[in-house]
């Protein structure tokens, strides 16, 4: 991968970012990337500047990281109740990742964009396939490192996970690195500001 810092390309398969001056409410958004590329990171960044934005809360079968509050950074559950939750179709896309299963609650995203609120989802891939599906019109941008090193480095820097989780995660990010074209948009987190104002500008915030 070419070490380009902050390039931002948008694909040709879909739609032009908002315009700046138009209304981003009610419309669907979703960002994705290979673990540890600052997802997280930027999300954060960006709903404290425009806390109008709605973030689904992913739920996960994960164990919590130190720090991680139950409601607040996802819904942590055991994996009989995540089945469950399946099953009830109380799921609007699912996936599993590096071991465990992660899912966006259906209900609160339908009721959020009733609303007319700008909904984000920070999911990872097979997800994005499957909102993809069911939110044609939703605008997916894809988060990618300047190189496979840096990610690695941010995945080790982070501190969060076990010598197992990092492995996984990075023979999952070779994989992942693979789909950027299938993506409305692409976004190098090279420089952590600069990667924000581009993501702005692709939501029409800027
Ligand atoms: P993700 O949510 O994609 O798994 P995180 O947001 O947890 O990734 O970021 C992983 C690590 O990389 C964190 O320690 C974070 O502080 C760091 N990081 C994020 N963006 C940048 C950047 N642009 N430059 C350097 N480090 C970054
Ligand atoms: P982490 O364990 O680092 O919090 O998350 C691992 C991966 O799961 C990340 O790529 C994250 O974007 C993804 N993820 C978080 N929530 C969901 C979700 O609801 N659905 C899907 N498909 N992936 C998710």
């Amino acid at each position: 991968m070419e070490g380009v810092s902050g390039t931002l390309t948008l694909q040709g398969r879909v739609r032009a970012p908002m315009a700046a001056e138009a209304s981003p409410s009610g419309r669907l958004f979703l960002i994705t990337g290979p673990s540890g590329v600052g997802k997280g990171t930027l999300v954060a960044a960006l709903l404290q500047r425009h806390p109008e934005i709605w973030l689904s809360i992913s739920t996960t079968t994960r164990a919590p990281r130190s720090g991680e509050v139950d409601g607040q950074h996802y819904f942590f559950l055991e994996r009989a109740a995540f089945e469950a939750k399946v099953a009830q179709g109380g799921l609007l896309e699912w996936a599993e990742f590096a071991g465990n299963c992660y899912g966006t609650p259906r209900d609160p995203v339908e009721e959020q964009l009733k609303a007319g609120r700008p909904v984000l989802l920070e999911i990872e891939l097979e997800g994005a396939r499957q909102v993809r599906r069911s939110f044609p019109s939703g605008f997916q941008i894809f988060i990618k490192p300047p190189s496979f090193e840096e990610l690695e480095r941010r995945i080790r820097g982070r501190g969060t996970d076990s010598e197992e989780a990092i492995t996984r995660r990075l023979e999952r990010a070779r994989v992942e690195l693979q789909a950027e074209s299938e993506f409305d948009a692409v976004l190098v987190n090279a420089d952590l500001e600069k990667a924000l104002s581009e993501l702005e500008q692709l939501m029409g915030l800027a």
